[in-house]
């Protein structure tokens, strides 16, 4: 099927790259799909398998690369879906801390000491429950100078930061923009690991543009393409869609920034020898089918006591730890950083 590249535009035809099934989805997510009797969960599983082959219309999707922005995408293009998301993060957890947090609480708190007598109004899209803005409202120098909403497509994350009296609701692009208390009242847009699990990537930029106030800043991190196909190369891991469905480069983010009126202020990947990303290699490399710990892995999955499934998971990890650490050609930088600006 021949379509246009959803970051540049570019049509097609594209090169295809990989091909999933519906049977790798359901082997992929399925197992995270759980109830609380055997019967339910084989409920929940065949509604997962439903939701998929509707989205998908078949039982196979393909991914293509733009060879102008590099950017891959699957065709047919579409993402999870509101209910894949609301099955699948039914019990979600989130990072509360990421490289990326720390970059952007420096820029906010440059700002804050630029613009004394302002509130800086900070707006995470798919922010979890709330892992970055409750760092920011962590932080002394902060707390009483930015006012913090986030928004999620997870009920389960939006009801737990709306507990902790964090302002949060699950909307839509066009609802943000409706929102008097959104439209070009954010000095900060932020977006961490979100846009490479949305489809319709024009209404979410759309969204982010029309939340700024004129000079407002849109902060966007995402997976780095080059270390995912590192991952699938070298770990066995693919990042399967339903849930991840692109694969992004610097070329797409600019590509698709531009066309949506943003000035591009800068781009940076994270420390790939730094103590945080070796350590979220050597758990990648845990998790690989390419690596002895990965059937383990998989074993450690089924156990629902969270401590202890995670404390498993961590030792298996720790495992791999030193062949990260000492291994001859270490991985890429996993995460793109990109700071836009919309203009004055
Ligand atoms: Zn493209």
């Amino acid at each position: 099927m021949s379509v246009a590249c959803p970051a540049c535009l570019a049509p097609g035809p594209h090169s295809v790259r990989r091909r999933y099934t519906l049977d790798e989805a359901m082997a992929r997510y399925g197992a995270v799909v759980r109830g609380s009797t055997p019967a339910e969960t084989a409920e929940k599983q065949e509604r997962l398998r439903r939701i998929i082959r509707e989205r998908w219309q078949g039982e196979r999707v393909e991914v293509q690369e733009c060879e102008r922005c590099l950017f891959w995408f699957i065709v047919p293009y579409v993402d999870g879906g509101a209910e894949f998301f609301a099955l699948y993060m039914a019990a979600p957890h989130y990072p509360s801390e990421r490289w990326e947090f720390g970059v952007v609480r420096d820029l906010i708190r440059h700002q804050a000491h630029s613009s004394p007598d302002h509130r800086i109004r900070v707006l995470d899209v798919g922010g979890g429950d709330g892992g970055f803005v409750r760092s920011l409202l962590a932080d002394r120098e902060l707390v009483e100078r930015v006012d913090p909403v986030v928004c999620d497509f997870s009920v389960t994350a939006v009801e737990r930061l709306q507990q902790a009296g964090i302002e949060a609701g699950v909307w839509t692009p066009e609802q943000m923009l409706a929102n008097p208390r959104l439209a070009e009242k954010c000095d900060f847009v932020t977006s961490f690991h979100c846009i490479d699990e949305i489809a319709d990537l024009d209404a979410l930029f759309a969204g982010f543009y029309g939340c700024l106030r004129p000079g407002g800043s849109l902060l966007l991190s995402v997976k780095n393409g080059v270390s995912e196909e590192y991952d699938e190369r070298v770990y066995g891991i693919t990042r399967m869609p339903p849930l991840f469905i692109t694969n992004w480069y610097p070329s797409s983010i600019r590509a698709i920034a531009a066309r949506h009126g943003f000035e591009f202020v800068d781009l940076r990947f994270s420390n790939a020898k730094s103590r945080e990303e070796i350590w979220n290699a050597a758990r990648q490399r845990a998790f690989g089918t390419k690596s002895f710990t990965g059937p383990l892995m998989i074993l450690a999955d089924r156990i629902r006591y969270r401590p202890i499934r995670g404390a498993i998971k961590h030792g298996l990890s720790l495992m791999m730890w030193p062949l990260v650490a000492f291994g001859r050609n270490g991985p890429p930088p996993s995460v793109l950083l990109a700071q836009l600006r919309r203009p004055t």
